[in-house]
Parts: structure tokens; C-alpha cells; sequence
């Protein structure tokens, strides 16, 4: 018996050119604006807020109408942790800082610490931060290649 398939949806090919269109700022766009200094975001015109990571949608309320800001950089730490066993793949990078800092405009970024992982305790949670470089990690078998992020530092 022959049995006729139909096709559910969208082909790949319509997503992915979709996706493209949709996509103010990618995730490389993103990382090239790092090493370039620059923190970049989304404003949505219709809630004004700021979305960071760069995403098709704004993460606050999934409006599709977006343009490029760059933010300031600054921000509060909202929490960090000093890795000294790092995972396969990050040898070279340990002892480091993996930190979320919640930015001035909203969003919050995920970068590393810039500080001494032998002094760093809980009392640096709520200190103001600001972007101070970035940096790149060569990724493991897990990532597709090397991926840069933003670093901060504590603002005295
Ligand atoms: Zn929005």
C-alpha cells in the first residue's frame, strides 16, 4: 500500500533562511563587538527592553522587532564561582572566574572575573563591575571552536 508523506511545518532550509532575516545581531557579531570592546544587545521596539546574549526574540517579551544598542558595560556582580578543577579541554584556563553580572540596562551577561582566585569570596556578590577586555577559550569537544567572552572587574 502506498502511503503519501507530507511534509509538517517548515522545511529546514525556510527555517534557517528565516532565521537568518530575524537575526539582528549574532552570537559571532556578538563576540566580534567583545574583541572590538564593545558589549552589544538588542532594544525591542515594543517593550524597550534590552536582550543580551543576542537572541532572535527579545527575552522579555518575544517581540521580533529589534535593533542593535551597545550597552555600557557596567553592572552589579550578581554571583561567580573560582573553578580550580577545570573540565576536560580546560586545563590551561584554570584557576578562573565564571561570572553572571546583571548589566545597567537589564540583561544579564555571563564573562569571567578579573581577580585574584585566591582572594575572591561571597563579599564581592553586589559590587559594581565593568568590562575591563575579554577573553577567548580555545572550547572543548563539547563547543564548536572557540568562543570569546567579556571580563569584568571589580569598580573600586
Ligand atoms: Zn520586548
Amino acid at each position: 500500500m502506498m502511503t503519501t508523506k507530507k511534509v509538517i511545518g517548515k522545511e529546514q532550509e525556510e527555517i534557517e533562511k528565516e532565521y537568518k532575516e530575524y537575526t539582528v545581531l549574532s552570537l559571532a557579531e556578538y563576540e566580534e563587538g567583545l574583541r572590538n570592546g564593545k558589549l552589544l544587545g538588542l532594544r525591542c521596539a515594543s517593550c524597550g527592553g534590552i536582550t543580551c546574549h543576542p537572541m532572535p526574540v527579545c527575552q522579555w517579551c518575544g517581540g521580533r522587532s529589534l535593533a542593535r544598542v551597545e550597552l555600557c558595560g557596567e553592572g552589579e556582580l550578581m554571583t561567580f564561582t573560582v573553578i580550580r578543577v577545570p573540565s576536560e579541554g580546560f586545563e590551561e584556563e584554570a584557576p578562573y572566574i565564571p561570572c553572571l553580572v546583571k548589566t545597567k540596562e537589564g540583561p544579564c551577561v555571563i564573562g569571567r572575573l578579573d581577580y585574584d582566585t585566591e582572594s575572591a569570596t561571597q563579599e564581592l556578590i553586589g559590587k559594581q563591575v565593568k568590562m575591563s577586555g575579554t577573553h577567548t577559550c580555545k572550547g572543548d569537544k563539547f563547543s564548536d571552536g572557540a568562543h570569546t567572552c567579556p571580563v569584568f572587574k571589580i569598580q573600586e
